[in-house]
């Protein structure tokens, strides 16, 4: 293998003292993952029980109040989903934490979808009942229904946002539109949302079956509105003005890379760990309605910040004119490429391009014996932090290995030069005691995917693999 490599930490160097890693946070996190699994679950449960104990089994029994029946059970999941889908997405420490954003926004995904799709089976169901099971009288009792019926305009007036949020967020849809325009359109979502409340209290069957119904859905509605207050505006706003941080240097790292350091107040008191991502607005004329996510790419140190960016679009590539003194703005700490999700003793860094941002920080940030910790770098042509990282290897004994050159083929995560032996061989040459480690991995998405197969191939429990990619 002919990869260009520093590896053995020189032996003078004394051994740090490292704390010893118990995974307690990781256990803790999956108990978390665990109870939230189930409270979703239960949901579920509770507003099917209320269904069943109004009647909503035996009315399966005839053919229009089945209909209207299953409906209205598939209405109250709707809604169910509806809002554990605005939870998921309202920054909630207690899930951020042991999810990390990126699971959260793939799980959102799902289940506003499923939300969106029981919600028009929950329409054409409740109105084909009405229409006594007739289909060519549904245009006319829709019509009526939502004419009629206490709030209905307004729940029309809500799919109809949720309508252009769905469609936006459609695949092919999403890759047309630039990010800040389906970011706008799916802040409709909010609306939706809330017109969709007063015909479920007005209308709403089970909404009003029982007290413990009324508490269920009142309690779920106030607590989803005030997370979203709390944690998308109110934290966001306090934690900039409190630390009121400032551009203090632009540095070229390299070609198009571009890194940022940041000075503010109270910064030790700004509970962020080294490999976490802020959402970014700096403040400039055309940065107030542009927020974006960087890694830090420093260990926080308790006086400053640093990100280091790719120029890829409209708003990273205006970083290197950056001024400094520009005032910014952070919605973050997130993320679980952290020490958060660590739970042995050993880890390896395994990053790609603009990807290695987190991972240098995170070689900082994470306790570590010599020879305890080894970053692999894969670039094409300019790695990053070539005198940082070296000198964390004099410092901290950091094993260095980089990976340079185009990728050898569209399935290998390697690049030319390493030789012919396997993806899986090469890395379990260069790691060998990899399943007795920590796996933090950030890149593109296709590349990570091929690391991930390589590294479980090569023996690492799935659980000590974590990920961040840089695009939801
Ligand atoms: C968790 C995370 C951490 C990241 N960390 C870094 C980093 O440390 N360094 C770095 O160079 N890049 C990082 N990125 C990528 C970076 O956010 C995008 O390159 C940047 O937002 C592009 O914005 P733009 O206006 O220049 O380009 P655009 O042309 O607007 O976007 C280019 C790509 O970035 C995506 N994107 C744009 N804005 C956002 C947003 N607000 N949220 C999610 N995706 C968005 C777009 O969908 C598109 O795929 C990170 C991304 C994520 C999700």
């Amino acid at each position: 293998m002919n990869t260009s490599t520093t590896t053995a930490p020189p032996a003078q160097h004394p051994r740090i003292p490292t704390r010893s890693v118990s995974g307690q946070r990781a256990r803790r996190d999956g108990r978390l993952r665990l109870a939230a699994g189930s409270a979703l679950w239960l949901s579920l449960l509770l507003v099917t029980y209320w269904w069943v104990a109004d009647g909503g089994i035996q009315d399966l029994g005839g053919w229009e109040s089945g209909l209207t029946s299953l409906g209205r059970l598939l209405g109250l999941v709707a809604s169910d989903l509806l809002l554990v889908q605005v939870l998921l997405m309202a920054r909630l420490p207690f899930l951020e934490r042991p999810f990390g954003q990126d699971r959260l926004a793939r799980q959102h995904r799902i289940v506003g979808f499923t939300s969106f799709d029981l919600m028009v089976a929950h329409i054409v169901l409740i109105t084909w009942g009405y229409a006594a099971g007739q289909i060519t009288q549904f245009p006319a009792t829709i019509w009526s229904l939502t004419t009629d019926y206490p709030g209905m305009l307004l729940a029309a007036a809500g799919t109809v946002c949720l309508v252009m949020v769905v469609v936006s967020s459609i695949k092919t849809a999403r890759r047309r539109v630039r990010y800040e325009s389906w970011h706008l359109i799916h802040l409709y979502a909010y609306l939706g949302v809330g017109l969709a409340l007063p015909h479920q209290l007005w209308s709403g069957q089970e909404f009003m079956s029982s007290t413990g119904a009324t508490i269920f859905w009142w309690s779920a509605w106030a607590a989803t509105a005030v997370a979203v207050i709390v944690w998308r505006v109110a934290v966001p706003l306090w934690r900039s003005a409190r630390h009121g941080l400032r551009v203090s240097a632009v540095v070229a790292e390299a070609p198009g890379v571009t890194s940022v350091h940041l000075e503010g107040r109270h910064l030790d008191r700004l509970r962020v760990e080294a490999g976490q991502f802020f959402s970014w607005r700096f403040l400039d004329r055309e940065g107030w309605t542009r927020a974006h996510p960087y890694s830090l790419s420093a260990a926080p140190d308790g006086s400053s910040l640093r990100v280091t960016i790719k120029a890829l679009g409209d708003d990273s590539d205006r970083m290197p004119a950056l001024a400094v003194g520009t005032r910014v703005m952070v919605e973050g700490p997130y993320g679980r490429l952290a020490p958060r999700a660590r739970s042995r003793a050993k880890v390896a860094l395994i990053g790609a391009g603009v990807g290695v941002t987190p991972l240098r920080a995170l070689a900082d940030g994470l306790d570590y014996a010599p020879g305890d910790a080894v970053m692999l770098q894969r670039y094409t042509e300019h790695p990053l932090f070539v005198r940082e990282l070296q000198a964390l290897t004099e410092r901290r004994g950091l094993q260095l290995l980089w990976l340079p050159g185009r990728r050898r083929s569209p399935d290998s995560w390697l690049g030319q030069g390493v030789g012919s032996a396997s993806d899986v061989d090469a890395l379990k040459f260069w790691i060998p005691d990899l399943a007795d480690r920590d796996v933090y991995v950030c890149g593109p998405a296709v590349w990570a995917e091929s690391v991930r197969r390589t590294a479980l191939a090569a023996g690492l429990p799935p659980e000590q693999f974590h990920l961040e990619i840089f695009q939801w």
